[in-house]
């Protein structure tokens, strides 16, 4: 499950408010009911009829449910509408470890991880050569060469991923590694 879905969540939320307006609006609109004088006619009611205490009890609960309902109800819809492949976030490809989080259907802030002991790793470059980028692991002494450029490795790592997508075959990488 991808949490880190910021736009998404305001989304969620925007809807949760908006789908109860809407679908009122759509009732005054095209039925006989009047959704604003029904609610006023109630709301004048209660403000000036007295209500037994177990009837006022009943309605505060019934409101509070009411709403923890509604707000559960959004978040089991938001979490239905994350693709499955969102749980994919790390790959060990080119020797090395990947991490990446997902927005928008596509992987981003990818981190390159030490397959020995996991601390990060950071893209070094021969000055002298084109395809040139390679990396060591500051804490275990771990090393490999890319024998690609910066560039090509920027594209490489997220082509990947969305291919293991695509075919489904991420779905065996999951757990082993
Ligand atoms: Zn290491």
């Amino acid at each position: 499950m991808a949490k880190k879905e910021g736009s998404t969540k305001k989304k969620w939320w925007w809807t949760s408010l908006l789908l109860p307006v809407v679908a009122g609006l759509i009732v005054e609109v095209f039925s006989d009911v009047e959704v604003l004088s029904t609610l006023w006619g109630l709301v004048k009611t209660i403000g000036t009829t007295p209500i037994p205490l177990w009837l006022a009890i009943l309605l505060v609960v019934g409101a509070v449910g009411a709403v923890f309902g509604w707000v559960w109800f959004m978040r089991w819809l938001h979490e239905v509408d994350v693709p499955e492949h969102y749980s994919f976030t790390k790959l060990r490809f080119l020797d090395v470890d990947w991490e990446w989080e997902w927005r928008g259907g596509g992987i981003v802030n990818p981190i390159m991880l030490c397959p020995m002991c996991s601390n990060q790793l950071y893209l070094k470059a021969d000055t002298n050569r084109e395809y040139n980028q390679w990396t060591k692991c500051e804490n275990c002494d771990f090393g490999t060469g890319f024998g690609m450029t910066a560039e090509e490795l920027a594209i490489r790592v997220p082509n990947e991923v969305q291919r293991l997508v695509r075919t489904g075959e991420y779905k065996k990488r999951l757990g082993s590694n």
